[in-house]
C-alpha cells in the first residue's frame, strides 16, 4: 500500500471485530493490533497473583509490572507473559469472565493506553482493534470504524465460535456474559465502549465476514487513499 495509514476498529463483542480487522489488515498488507488480548495477558497475570478482582489497589499493583508482549501479524497469535505464549490461555473462561473487571481499573487502562500508542505508531499502517481506539487512544486515526450487531446474533457467533474450539455448547450462558459485559464495558467510569462522533458505524448483523472485510476495504480506500 503506498500511505502509511492508522485505521481503528472498535465495538463490542461478538461483531466480528476481531476476524473482521484481521482480514482488513491482510486486505491492505497493514499491522495489526489486538488491544484485547493485552488486557487479557494482564488479567491471566492477575488471576494466577491470586489477588481478588475486587482489590483493585492489588490489581493495580499486579498489573503495573506485568511483562507482556502481543504480536502485529493478522495470521499468526502471539501473546506473551514474560517469555511464555499465552495465547491460548487468554482466551479461555476465566480470562473472559475477569477481563471487564480488570480492564475497568484506571491506573492499567493508562499503562496500556499508553502502551498502545507506542505500538501503534511506526511507518507501517496498521489496524488497531479495540473498545476505545477511536475515542481516547489514537484519536486522530484515519478512519474509525464501530461495529455493532444484536447481542442475540453476537452471542450466536461467540457459541458458535466455542462449539468449534471444543468449548461447551450453551447460547443461554454466552448471551448473559454478552450482555453482561456489555453493561460493564459501556457503564464503567473511564473510557467507556462508545462509538467516537467521527466513526462510520457498521451494524454486521445480517452481514457475513467476507462483506464487512470488503466493505471496510472499501472505505479505506475512499477515505484514506489506500490501495490493497
Ligand atoms: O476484544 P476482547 O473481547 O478480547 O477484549 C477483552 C476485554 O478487554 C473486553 O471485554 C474489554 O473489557 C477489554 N478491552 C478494553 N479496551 C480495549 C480492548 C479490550 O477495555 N481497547
Amino acid at each position: 500500500m503506498s500511505v502509511p495509514v492508522v485505521i481503528a476498529v472498535d465495538g463490542p463483542a461478538g461483531t466480528g471485530k476481531s476476524s473482521v480487522s484481521r482480514g482488513l489488515a491482510r486486505s491492505l498488507g497493514a499491522r495489526y493490533l489486538d488491544t484485547g488480548a493485552m488486557y487479557r495477558i494482564v488479567t491471566l497475570a492477575v488471576l494466577r497473583a491470586g489477588v481478588r478482582l475486587d482489590d483493585t489497589t492489588a490489581v493495580a499493583r499486579v498489573a503495573a509490572n506485568v511483562p507482556l508482549s502481543v504480536g502485529y501479524d493478522p495470521d499468526v497469535d502471539r501473546a506473551y507473559l514474560d517469555a511464555e505464549d499465552v495465547s491460548s490461555e487468554i482466551r479461555g473462561d476465566e480470562v473472559t469472565k475477569a477481563v471487564s473487571a480488570v480492564s475497568a481499573v484506571p491506573a492499567i487502562r493508562a499503562r496500556l493506553v499508553d502502551l498502545q500508542r507506542e505500538l501503534a505508531a511506526g511507518a507501517d499502517s496498521v489496524v488497531v482493534e479495540g473498545r476505545d481506539i477511536g475515542t481516547v487512544v489514537l484519536p486522530d486515526a484515519d478512519l474509525k470504524i464501530f461495529l455493532t450487531a444484536s447481542a442475540e446474533v453476537r452471542a450466536r457467533r461467540r457459541n458458535e465460535q466455542n462449539v468449534t474450539s471444543g468449548l461447551a455448547d450453551d447460547y443461554e450462558a454466552v448471551l448473559a456474559d454478552v450482555k453482561r459485559r456489555d453493561h460493564l464495558d459501556s457503564t464503567r467510569k473511564v473510557s467507556p465502549l462508545r462509538a467516537a462522533n467521527d466513526a462510520v458505524v457498521v451494524d454486521t448483523s445480517d452481514m457475513t465476514e467476507a462483506e464487512v472485510v470488503e466493505h471496510l476495504s472499501e472505505l479505506a480506500q475512499q477515505r484514506c487513499g489506500v490501495r490493497p
